[in-house]
C-alpha cells in the first residue's frame, strides 16, 4: 500500500493531475482552488417549511457542483464527498443550527445499488459531518427496500407509485432527534415519504439538510 501511494504521488509528481471540472493542471487535489471557490461561491442557501418539517439546502443543483455529485456517485470520485460535506457544513453554519443530540441519518441506497457502487456516497458525507461536529451517524435506521429507477427520470404519479413502500424506518427513531441528508432535492417525493415514516415512528424533531436542491424546490 505505502508502495501504490509512493508510485501514485511520483505519477502525480511527473504528469500533474488534471483539475475534474476545468482541466487545469492541479497538484494534489482533483479540484483547482479556482473551481472549487466557484462552487462555494455559488451556494445561494435555502430554508423551507414542508410537509411540516424544516429543509436547509445549499447550492442549487443546476451549477457546477451537479458534476461533482454525479462524479461521486457514478465515477468512483469517493473524495468528492467532502465538496458535498462541506457545502452541508456551510449550509449549518449559515443558519447556525445546533444539532446536539441529534443522530445524523443518510438517505440510503438499495442494496443492489450498493453492490454496484460499493459505497453509498451520503454515508461518507454522513460521517464526514458527523465527525467535524461530533454528531452520531446511524446508517442502519432508514433502509430502502425497493429498488427503484432514479426517481428524476420519472413522472411525478410515477414517483408517487415507486416510493411508495420503497422505504423502512426503524422503531429506533422513537424519541430521538433526526438530522435527514441527502445529496438532492428534485421534486422532494423521497425526503417527504422518509419524514413521514420518521415521524410515525414517533421521533422526537426531524430536520433535513441537502447540499442541493432543484430550482423549483423552495
Ligand atoms: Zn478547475
Amino acid at each position: 500500500m505505502k508502495l501504490l501511494s509512493f508510485f501514485s504521488k511520483l505519477l502525480d509528481y511527473i504528469y500533474y493531475r488534471k483539475c475534474y471540472l476545468c482541466s487545469k493542471k492541479c497538484t494534489d487535489i482533483s479540484i483547482c482552488p479556482d473551481c472549487t471557490d466557484k462552487i462555494f461561491s455559488d451556494i445561494s442557501y435555502c430554508k423551507t417549511k414542508k410537509f411540516g418539517v424544516e429543509i436547509f439546502s445549499g447550492a442549487i443543483y443546476e451549477t457546477e457542483i451537479l458534476k461533482i455529485i454525479r462524479a461521486l456517485k457514478y465515477h468512483k470520485k469517493q473524495e468528492f464527498e467532502k465538496i458535498l460535506s462541506d457545502v452541508i457544513l456551510k449550509t449549518i453554519e449559515n443558519y447556525e443550527l445546533n444539532f446536539e443530540n441529534f443522530i445524523i441519518c443518510p438517505v440510503p441506497i438499495h442494496q443492489n445499488r450498493m453492490k454496484k457502487r460499493k459505497y453509498n456516497h451520503m454515508e461518507l458525507v454522513a460521517d464526514s459531518i458527523g465527525k467535524k461536529l461530533d454528531i452520531k451517524v446511524q446508517k442502519d435506521l432508514i433502509k430502502r427496500v425497493k429498488d427503484t429507477a432514479p426517481l428524476y427520470k420519472l413522472s411525478i404519479p410515477e414517483r408517487k407509485k415507486a416510493i411508495d413502500g420503497a422505504f423502512e424506518v426503524s422503531d429506533e427513531v422513537k424519541d430521538k432527534n433526526i438530522l435527514l441528508i441527502d445529496d438532492i432535492i428534485t421534486s422532494g417525493t423521497t425526503v417527504k415519504e422518509i419524514s413521514r415514516l420518521i415521524n410515525e415512528k414517533g421521533a422526537s424533531s426531524l430536520v433535513i439538510i441537502s447540499a442541493t436542491r432543484s430550482k423549483s424546490f423552495i
